[in-house]
């Protein structure tokens, strides 16, 4: 080969565990190239040597067309001189040189081809549910460590049959080095268990013994990638009821697996955008407004008009979607906040009293995985919980890190986040860190996250709370730390979330962070980048009387407000229609000592009790969400927008809702539907909010508005409030792919930390 030209491809990315190496060495070839490809720590090597144009094709096919799984970040091309020494094209094992820094796969949703197996009675796999190929399977779940390769993974204990074996080493083949690669002679075999544990069937009939307990109406746990759910009929209300009073869970409502599209579409109005989720390898649940009249039954989300719906993405979940041929409930395998049940001990030991029998298996999860959610938004998503699908995707930083980061999150939806170089990686949903499990959990993310990224912390991130386990523990760990308070760090993952680095006006609107002056604070406005922020006004301050217990019982912020909006004879005589310890609560309210808050989070829940929606919630936004429901019953614009002050106060322009809340009051007591009461207070809010922060903007010059937190999951407020700025020309940023939640605080701690010079103080 006289004018052969040797080059070697550097690829990084998500490309191990992707089918990467069998798809170079089948382009490779067929460009009639020698050489080889082998995974390393930085990614996949390439080394070929051929005709030029064959080498440039190569270059081009990896950057521009990889296989569907892989997400390349670079292709870096360098030339080497001639040696003519290779006899063909190979695929090289892996090397363990340096730390590990691959990103590992997704969990992916069964592919096509494989389903096609599955349903072929012809096929050796048929019927059998653990197919899976290099386009498709768990990955996250199962890898312990890395290089990935079938050792490093919960499928190490099963040998592979012959069968398995010639795919695995045929380059040409599908599964061609598809770690997980098993069959029904091989692989693992599901168990129907009695809640004790005691093994009743194993193999196939497992699943018809399963179908047919949920069909008479019987809870069953079922192991899934990341962890078990509970199982029951969708349709029947007394078995979901049941399921209800057995997990301790009153009102929050339960996702519903549906065996296909067409299901899902009798059951929800669902738009392009929602389509496009649903059906995604990623497969998250997807909530979309409720199909009216509707087969599921009214416990399942009652009082709530949106669904969350998914689609089977185990090969398992296909086989038993079809034998019961109805949606099921499938809810996180825990009984009520506790962490997710994941290995077979722990699911007969907290699920065993849950349920009348348990479909499991005997491959193990080696990390827990909740599933992601994604809410409907106008034709395009957003992200409410970033886990299984989506974690551990690297998310690339708006400038490379100045060092390695450790970021540990809030103490609500928890999740934790490593960076380095020029990304950052969150983990799968931990959880409320309230519980014991829960930190356990937590603690179990942070090392596997650290070992599978190669991450060695140089810094600790954490929330200026100092009541959260996540601080303590961040504190605990013998490395420097830096605070970041919680808002800026809200702010900071919705610029993360759009790759920005500028300067913009933060509207940071949720249930409670820690303040810098004693207050929680909850509806900040936030002259913010990555490296500063600045405070420059927030809602009104008011008493949270009762210190946590207003977060579970409305009522007292119901209190609180009428206090300051209409004064202590008003307070008492609302507060007492709404629980006989109001003068209590009046008292404590009136108290210097009192807990002072500027949360928005809990002027929803003061309206909502004011209106007489809820007075006490059993689930975090509980109260925002169904005055959100009653508002959205009136067109946007059909009800008249309640009034709002602002004023300056030591240097801060102030949000005064005080004019809203009497408004409100005096509405209901004439008489006014609730429904165009709830619309009124979304209308005033969302046009007060606007007003504050386009005076604001002006002030500091700030061409965009970015809105984060939890309060902007209210699809009609937050609505309402970006049209309202980007009529003014204010470029609005919202959440797309970070959740606007307290899930997303990692990763705004980890890009703040990442490329900061200097731990920013917030600035009051
Ligand atoms: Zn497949
Ligand atoms: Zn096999």
């Amino acid at each position: 080969m006289a004018d052969a030209q040797r080059c070697q491809l550097r690829v990084t990315g998500t490309v191990q565990g992707v089918g990467f190496r069998p798809f170079v060495y089948r382009r490779a070839v067929a460009l009639g190239l020698v050489g080889f490809v082998r995974n390393d720590s930085a990614g996949v090597l390439v080394e070929v040597e051929g005709p030029p144009a064959s080498v440039e094709e190569l270059g081009r096919v990896l950057r521009e067309e990889p296989p569907p799984l892989a997400l390349v970040s670079s292709v870096t091309a360098t030339p080497l001189a001639p040696i003519g020494t290779y006899e063909s094209f190979v695929i090289v094992e892996s090397a363990e040189e340096g730390p590990p820094a691959v990103p590992v796969s997704v969990d992916t949703a069964t592919c096509a081809d494989c389903l096609a197996e599955v349903d072929d009675p012809a096929d050796r796999r048929y019927g059998y549910p653990f197919t899976n190929c290099t386009n498709c399977g768990p990955r996250y779940t199962i890898v312990v460590s890395v290089p990935y390769d079938r050792p490093a993974t919960t499928m190490a204990g099963f040998k592979m049959c012959p069968d398995c074996q010639r795919e695995y080493e045929d380059p040409a083949n599908r599964r061609f080095h598809a770690q997980p690669n098993a069959c029904g002679v091989c692989g693992p075999q599901l168990s129907w268990c009695n809640p004790a544990g005691d093994l009743l069937v194993r193999g196939p009939g497992a699943l018809e013994e399963a179908a047919v307990s949920l069909l008479s109406g019987r809870i069953v746990a079922v192991k899934g990638i990341g962890g078990f759910h509970l199982a029951v009929d969708a349709g029947n209300p007394e078995a979901v009821l049941e399921l209800r009073r057995r997990k301790s869970r009153d009102d929050k409502p339960f996702a519903v697996m549906v065996p296909d599209l067409e299901t899902a579409r009798r059951l929800c109005r669902l738009d392009a955008g929602a389509e496009e989720a649903l059906t995604s390898v990623r497969r998250p649940v997807v909530l979309g407004p409720k199909a009216v009249p509707t087969t599921v039954a009214d416990s399942v989300a009652r009082g709530l008009p949106e669904l969350g719906i998914f689609l089977p993405y185990t090969p398992l979940h296909h086989l038993l979607l079809e034998r019961v041929a109805r949606p099921l409930v499938m809810t996180s395998g825990n009984l009520s906040d506790d962490p997710i049940a994941y290995t077979d001990e722990d699911a007969f030991a907290r699920l065993g009293p849950l349920v009348d029998g348990v479909l499991t298996h005997d491959r193990p999860i080696h990390i827990r995985c909740d599933d992601s959610v994604l809410k409907a938004a106008g034709g395009s998503t957003q992200m409410l919980r970033r886990s299984r699908g989506y974690a551990p995707e690297p998310m690339a930083l708006p400038r490379p890190a100045l060092r390695q980061v450790l970021a540990v999150g809030a103490e609500l939806k928890n999740t934790v986040t490593v960076a380095k170089d020029s990304w950052m990686v969150a983990s799968h949903h931990i959880g409320d860190l309230e519980h014991l499990a829960t930190y356990q959990s937590f603690c179990q993310a942070v090392d596997h996250l650290c070992k599978l990224f190669g991450v060695t912390p140089e810094v600790v991130v954490h929330d200026l709370h100092p009541e959260y386990l996540s601080t303590k523990m961040a504190l605990d760990l013998d490395l420097p730390t830096w605070g970041i308070q919680h808002h800026h760090a809200h702010i900071a993952s919705c610029l993360a979330d759009h790759g920005r680095t500028d300067q913009v006006l933060g509207l940071a609107f949720d249930g409670l962070g820690y303040g810098t002056d004693g207050v929680l604070w909850g509806g900040e406005f936030l002259v913010a980048d990555l490296e500063s922020c600045r405070r420059v006004g927030h809602l009104k301050t008011c008493p949270q009387p009762g210190g946590a217990a207003p977060i579970h019982e409305p009522w007292r912020m119901a209190v609180a407000w009428s206090l300051l909006s209409l004064g202590a004879d008003a307070a008492l005589r609302l507060g007492s229609g709404l629980d006989p310890r109001a003068p209590l609560v009046v008292g404590l309210a009136e108290s210097k000592a009192v807990q002072k808050t500027t949360s928005m989070g809990r002027l929803f829940d003061a309206a909502a009790a004011l209106l007489g929606v809820r007075s006490r919630v059993s689930y975090e936004g509980q109260a925002a969400v169904e005055l959100e429901a009653l508002a959205r019953t009136v067109p946007p614009g059909g009800a008249p927008p309640y009034p709002v002050d602002r004023a300056w106060e030591g240097g801060k322009l102030v949000l005064d809702p005080r004019p809203l809340i009497t408004a409100l009051v005096e509405g209901n007591e004439r008489g006014t539907p609730v429904e165009q009461l709830a619309a009124s207070f979304h209308e005033g809010l969302a046009r007060g909010t606007v007003e504050v922060a386009v005076e604001l903007a002006r002030a500091n010059s700030l061409p965009t508005v970015a809105l984060s937190g939890g309060v902007f999951q209210n699809g009609r407020f937050s609505d309402l409030v970006s049209q309202g700025l980007v009529a003014h020309g204010l470029e609005v940023l919202v959440h797309r792919t970070v959740p606007p939640n307290d899930g997303g605080i990692s990763l705004g701690q980890a890009a703040i930390a990442s490329v900061s010079q200097h731990p920013p103080q917030m600035s009051d």
